[in-house]
């Protein structure tokens, strides 16, 4: 029988990621990945966020970073009358400047694979193809039996992680329960060569684009957003690009989702526009996306990234809690090997903050789609994120990089002005509704987040000029609000 101290079972992303990290910090550690296909498959899952950019950026394979497309920024694009006059398009966007969280567009089935040869490079044994036959969980350890390229073999294992992503190994094994949530959606996707010059469809770049970001705009990950639905536009190399919608299933429903991959874009005047003369991939569908699973662990079993779960892929949030997960998950393993045994403490904090991240997330999903077709709603919305998340998870690590490991969540105050926030925002979405009109409040063409991580001193008052244009944004869409609030009583 072969012994290990970790065996990862799926070698995607989250678990090369995860044996890469963990062979860094322990080097005497014996570690198995077992996959059960024989070649890294295409993906979704193609853009960094600032997270999980500086994660991989840290984890010393720059060398394989560098063949991946560097990602020029973040744009949120709105068309409100689906109209193919460039000048009646509007945007929100955050062009990426020079900084330690520049991030990537990766195509993940050359990415994936390469990562796991890096994984053997460094000494961790990988089988693939592989069959898992049995696996047998005791207190501290486990036996599997697995068969790969028809040779059965019986391993031992200290710990078992599991990363079969969507497969979800061990929630079916033990039968562990799901939240309920109210999130409810579904996706499609394809990969498209030759897709339109940027000159057909989007604007040039702007004076303050060229002047900040690392690139041209058409290698930022692109969001068209549509009532209850998005696309994602993501750039992975000079010829081939993935186009994919996320839609609200309680809004919108799919019987066929290839027909309404296709119909959509060819009703939506600037999707057809960038897809003309393309040519298409295999279309790929994804009826449910978000699950969140009540349990992280138990004994020596551990669960991480989509096998765990998953809420949303907007703002490309996957891959970066599936980051500080890898980070906790790797110090308390480590601490496991010092001591020889589980601190139950720390495992049970590491399992509440995570759940409620998660929770947190689906929460602030599930209202941004009753009103993303808006420009100045969205944007709005999306900017207070943005304080947020750059606040109090992005630029402390400039200084403080151990703090990785702590996701995002809200306390009290925040979650409660999040809550009436949101509300407030679907309230003028219904009004405006009622009274026909569309966004109005932000009159410039092209608005920006203001994002970039300042040296030394300056990054004390990054925070405060993002909050700043949250509300100075904010107050304009109140006095909008307003304004026609009283020509309606006038009338
Ligand atoms: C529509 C959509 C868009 C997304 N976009 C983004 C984005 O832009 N940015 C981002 O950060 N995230 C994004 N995500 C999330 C991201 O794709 C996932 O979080 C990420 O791919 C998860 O990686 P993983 O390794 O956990 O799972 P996977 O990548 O699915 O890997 C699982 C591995 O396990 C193997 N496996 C499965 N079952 C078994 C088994 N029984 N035995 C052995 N091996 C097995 C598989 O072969 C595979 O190699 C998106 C997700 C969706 C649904």
């Amino acid at each position: 029988m072969k012994k290990y101290d970790v065996v990862i079972l799926g070698g995607g992303i989250s678990g090369s990621l995860f044996a890469l990290n963990l062979i860094k910090k322990k080097k005497s550690l014996s570690i198995l990945i077992l996959d059960k296909e024989r070649q890294s498959k295409p993906k979704v899952g193609e853009a960094t966020a600032d997270l999980s950019s500086i994660f991989l950026n840290r984890l010393g394979i720059n060398h394989l970073l560098s063949q991946q497309q560097q990602k020029t920024g973040l744009r949120f694009i709105f068309n409100e009358q689906n109209s193919s006059d460039k000048k009646d398009v509007l945007e929100f966007a955050s062009p990426s400047f020079k900084t330690f969280a520049n991030g990537y567009h990766l195509n993940r089935s050359v990415f994936d694979s390469k990562l796991l040869l890096e994984c053997e490079k460094k000494g961790v044994t990988v089988f693939r193809p592989i069959e898992l036959n049995s696996a047998n969980f005791k207190s501290n350890k486990c036996i599997l039996k697995v068969s790969c390229n028809g040779i059965n073999s019986e391993i031992e294992s200290c710990w078992f992680i599991d990363a079969s992503g969507r497969f979800r190994y061990i929630k079916k094994k033990f039968n562990w329960a799901d939240k309920k949530i109210s999130l409810n959606t579904g996706a499609i996707s394809a990969h498209f060569t030759s897709m339109s010059a940027p000159s057909n469809w989007d604007r040039e770049d702007t004076p303050y684009w060229l002047k900040n970001a690392l690139g041209s705009k058409s290698y930022a990950t692109t969001h068209f957003l549509k009532s209850n639905s998005w696309w994602w536009l993501i750039k992975l190399d000079e010829f081939t690009s993935s186009l994919g919608v996320v839609y609200n299933k309680n809004k919108i429903s799919v019987r066929d989702p290839e027909a309404y991959f296709l119909e959509s874009i060819k009703q939506d005047a600037i999707l057809c526009e960038v897809t003309k003369n393309a040519q298409i991939s295999k279309i790929n569908h994804l009826d449910s996306l978000p699950y969140i699973c009540t349990k992280m662990h138990q004994n020596n079993v551990a669960v991480l990234g989509d096998a765990n779960a998953f809420i949303d892929p907007l703002f490309s949030p996957g891959l970066e809690i599936t980051s500080q997960q890898n980070e906790h998950l790797v110090f308390l393993l480590l601490d496991y090997f010092k001591n020889n045994k589980k601190n139950t403490i720390a495992w049970k904090k590491y399992e509440d903050k995570f759940l409620k991240t998660y929770l947190d997330r689906s929460f602030v999903y599930s209202n941004l789609y009753q009103f993303m077709h808006s420009y100045d709603l969205f944007s709005n919305a999306t900017q207070l994120l943005f304080f947020g998340y750059q606040s109090f998870a992005v630029l402390p690590l400039r200084y403080f990089p151990s703090r990785i490991k702590n996701p995002l969540r809200f306390y009290k105050v925040d979650g409660w002005i999040f809550k009436k926030l949101f509300k407030r925002y679907h309230k003028i979405v219904i009004n405006r509704e009622k009274n026909n009109r569309k966004s109005s409040s932000l009159k410039q063409p092209v608005s920006y987040s203001g994002i970039n991580i300042p040296n030394g001193f300056y990054i004390l008052f990054k925070p405060i000029h993002l909050g700043l244009i949250w509300l100075y944004n904010y107050i304009k869409i109140e006095s909008t609000e307003f304004y026609f609030l009283i020509k309606r009583k006038i009338k």
